[in-house]
């Protein structure tokens, strides 16, 4: 297929075979996402069945590079849920954009080390240039900085680290306490146990009637947790939860850290893009005054996974609690002037994350962006709209930061079986999957939760989909009632 050199033993493609494989790389993307609306919105399957077609031995051998494409492209990349899909609601979507994509392929094949300053000046400007951009956009000062990572779970448990390192004595670290609403994201007590706090420093508050974190309860924690001798020295702040969207009291969390001189550390993995339109400004007034921010771009920004972020409100506090020189980086350290990522987080290679959200950024403009994050909020609330017309669904939480909850509850069925009925239809969706979206529990109860923030998404899109989910609803109703009557028979 190439020249005679046996190029394959040195890991490469001929020119004309790698140009090839690009283009098709690029024919089957297009291809998808052209196609995207007319396919499923995932496709599910089994272990058993997926190693019975993968499963195989390391090849010894190589393949026709081509055909190992169509194998990935047509065969193991569609055994998955597509979560830029325009009917993908569930979790939290990645409705990336293709600029970033091709981003993606750029830093992949130029590779630049993003670790220390000295082995890309170029990309490490950009990474700073970004992060200013979203530090800007939060409302942080001048002298906050930060770096991307892998995600909303790095970010936090980077963020974390920083406010005990910052804050705490090690002589403290074991009284300290730390305190957040039973909403907050899983990731937050899994960085809580990964830096080595325990339990009983752990105060998971219940949530007040609207999910959010309840500032007296917070105040009551504060002030028994000091007169028994402990050292409050964090709360963790929602500026949109994962679960229903609900936004603590961010401003007033701020004034309560001032007084009560804590850490307030914000977890807007999901919540933060919303800054970017000016509904979702007001909401979030107040989160320019965290100490530290978590910011997921793979979620409502727009980008392929993955890229996270973090902010602090003084820059310096990632480099005071991450910074470790090694021997062999001496000769590549710099003065301050040039930032070293790697001293700044948990990562010493980095790849450069902030090339896609930097072009994606440069070729629509931020107010395209803008107007994709209002299209989320406006979404919601059209299908906020929906449910509460139909007469057997009802509304569990409205339109909150682009999601709502519901429940599927024809009238005269107990308790008992609408929650059996609603845990059915979820499993009837997945299974299904030509629209998607996932369940949550609140208060005990399943719900459906929806988050429509697919800029490609339209009203027909979600009207379509709840009519397919009433239908499938009405199908385990049947069943649920069939099993019921033979129970009795
Ligand atoms: C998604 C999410 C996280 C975790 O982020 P990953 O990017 O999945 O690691 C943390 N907090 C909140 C509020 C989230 O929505």
């Amino acid at each position: 297929m190439s020249d005679n050199s046996s190029p394959r033993e040195q890991l490469d493609l001929s020119p004309d075979e790698m140009r090839e494989l690009g283009y098709r790389v690029v024919d089957r993307l297009v291809d998808h996402l052209e196609t995207l609306p007319d396919q499923s919105a995932g496709r599910q399957a089994r272990r058993k069945e997926m190693e019975e077609q993968f499963d195989e031995p390391l090849p010894t051998e190589g393949e026709d590079p081509i055909e190992v494409l169509e194998q990935a492209t047509e065969e193991i990349l569609s055994y998955a849920m597509r979560p830029n899909h325009p009917r993908f609601f569930g979790f939290i979507p990645s409705p990336s954009n293709f600029v970033s994509v091709m981003a993606d392929a750029l830093t992949s094949g130029f590779n630049p080390f993003l670790g220390m300053w000295m082995e890309a000046a170029g990309p490490s400007q950009i990474e700073l240039t970004t992060i200013d951009w979203l530090r800007e956009l939060c409302g942080l000062p001048d002298k906050a900085g930060g770096l991307f990572t892998s995600g909303g779970s790095a970010a936090n448990l980077t963020a974390l680290c920083a406010a005990r390192e910052v804050m705490l004595a090690p002589d403290q670290v074991r009284d300290a306490v730390i305190y957040f609403s039973d909403q907050t994201h899983s990731s937050i007590d899994r960085a809580l146990r990964i830096l080595g706090f325990q339990p009983d420093q752990i105060r998971r508050l219940p949530s007040d009637d609207h999910f959010r974190l309840d500032l007296e309860a917070l105040q009551t924690a504060i002030s028994d947790d000091r007169a028994a001798g402990r050292h409050p020295f964090c709360v963790v702040a929602n500026p949109g939860t994962t679960n229903t969207g609900a936004v603590d009291p961010l401003a007033q969390i701020a004034d309560l850290c001032e007084r009560e001189e804590l850490w307030m550390h914000a977890d807007g993995a999901y919540g933060t893009a919303a800054v970017l339109c000016e509904e979702g400004r007001a909401k979030l007034d107040g989160i320019g005054r965290a100490h530290s921010l978590s910011f997921d771009p793979h979620k409502w920004l727009f980008q392929p996974f993955e890229i996270g972020c973090v902010l602090t409100r003084n820059r310096r506090w990632l480099r005071d609690t991450f910074r470790v020189l090694p021997e062999y980086l001496e000769d590549i350290d710099m003065d301050e002037e040039e930032v070293n990522f790697a001293d700044h987080g948990l990562q010493l290679t980095r790849n450069f994350r902030a090339l896609k959200l930097w072009m994606s950024l440069k070729v629509f403009g931020a107010s395209a962006f803008a107007d994709a994050v209002q299209h989320g909020f406006d979404m919601a609330r059209t299908a906020e709209q929906i449910i509460r017309d139909r007469p057997d669904w009802s509304l569990v939480t409205p339109a909150q930061m682009g999601i709502l909850t519901f429940r599927y509850e024809p009238e005269d069925l107990p308790e008992s079986s609408i929650e059996s009925l609603n845990h059915q239809l979820v499993s009837a969706i997945f299974e299904d999957s030509w629209a998607l979206t996932s369940s949550t529990k609140l208060r005990g109860s399943t719900v459906l939760r929806f988050c429509p923030i697919n800029p490609r998404t339209t009203e027909d899109d979600i009207r379509e989909t709840i009519d397919h989910f009433g239908k499938l609803a009405r199908r385990c109703h049947r069943e649920l009632d069939a099993a019921s009557a033979g129970q009795q028979a």
